[in-house]
């Protein structure tokens, strides 16, 4: 089935009205792996945006059909609900939202466009406040319970907390008594705060991550790595990942491409965006597209990109 279907795609930059897309086409089916590769300042960036929607182009001619339905007539979100991602060349730092909060809310506004419930962040039984007694706390110990012990809790910080795994709970109680500290049980069946840490430990991320606001003071590493876990939550139909490779040393590129091709299925496809081969060592595409002054001027297997390693984009004849 085709999953995505670009004909003869133009758009300008908004603000000057240069044009940077000159007529692309692309077709993905499900299950494929197209990459784009192409000398800095071609457009690969900047189609990857348009498709996505970005404020800064105008689309100036060509259709972008995405399962059928018109892309280029969709806002963001809706582009982001139909199935959509992007992992940006520069990701965006969100301050005062944490991590764990940003992937539930993008969580919850994909299952609501399926008209799903919302998910909860996590489930939580208080057991003990202060001096007071709540509940049964014998039990807490049993595998897949989490306890956390926290000052206040209000819904709306639904960061995960801090789990306290090494405490027993004699200590914790103590402590409950003399703070004034709560003292909670985590149930861990069916919650997002489950659903996403296995996620985090495949990505070899620490789960401190979750807490930390949206890309705010990570590295070039771990913004990529983050980008992943947003796509591995999300799991969207067709994954735009540009660049993803710049700035990771070789450990952190296995990582985020172990990550990636565990994501893919035969129902879903990926676009990756590379200066380099290097990448497409660990994520093997089925296409590889050369992309040359707003156009796709190449199109080949992954041997394409091996040439290119090999001979620059001189060595390349573009037809
Ligand atoms: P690539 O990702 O292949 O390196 P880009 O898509 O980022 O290329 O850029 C293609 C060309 O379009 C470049 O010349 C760049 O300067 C220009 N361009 C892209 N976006 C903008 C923008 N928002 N404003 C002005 N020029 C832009
Ligand atoms: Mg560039
Ligand atoms: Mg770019």
């Amino acid at each position: 089935r085709v999953l995505l279907e670009v004909k003869d795609l133009k758009a300008v930059v908004k603000e000057s009205g240069q044009e940077i897309l000159r007529g692309v086409n692309l077709t993905i089916h499900e299950g494929e792996v197209h990459a784009i590769m192409g000398k800095n300042g071609s457009g690969k960036s900047t189609f990857s945006k348009v498709l996505v929607g970005h404020q800064d182009y105008d689309v100036t001619g060509g259709s972008v059909l995405f399962k059928d339905q018109n892309l280029l007539e969709m806002e963001p979100e809706e582009r982001s609900h139909v199935g959509l991602f992007m992992s940006f060349q520069t990701p965006v730092e969100i301050p005062g939202v944490s991590n764990f909060d940003f992937l539930l809310m993008a969580f919850n506004a994909r299952r609501k466009n399926h008209g799903l419930p919302p998910v909860e962040p996590l489930e939580i039984e208080i057991l003990q406040q202060g001096s007071k007694s709540l509940a049964q706390p014998m039990r807490i110990f049993q595998s897949g319970q989490l306890l956390i012990v926290k000052s206040s809790f209000s819904s709306s910080s639904s960061s995960p907390l801090h789990p306290l795994f090494l405490l027993s709970f004699p200590i914790l109680s103590s402590l409950s008594l003399l703070t004034g500290m709560s003292v909670y049980r985590v149930s861990d069946a069916g919650h997002f705060y489950s659903l996403v840490t296995p996620k985090v430990a495949s990505l070899n991320m620490n789960p401190k991550f979750l807490d930390r606001n949206v890309n705010e003071g990570f590295s070039g590493g771990e913004k990529k790595r983050n980008e992943i876990l947003q796509l591995a939550v999300l799991e969207a139909d067709l994954a735009i990942l540009d660049e993803i490779d710049s700035g990771l040393d070789v450990d952190a590129l296995q990582d985020v491409a172990k990550a990636v091709n565990g994501l893919l299925t035969p129902n879903n496809s990926a676009l990756i965006i590379t200066h380099y081969q290097r990448l497409l060592e660990y994520i093997i595409p089925s296409y590889v597209h050369i992309m040359e002054d707003g156009m796709i001027v190449k199109t080949g297997d992954v041997s394409l990109a091996e040439q290119l390693e090999r001979e620059g984009y001189r060595g390349i004849s573009m037809s």
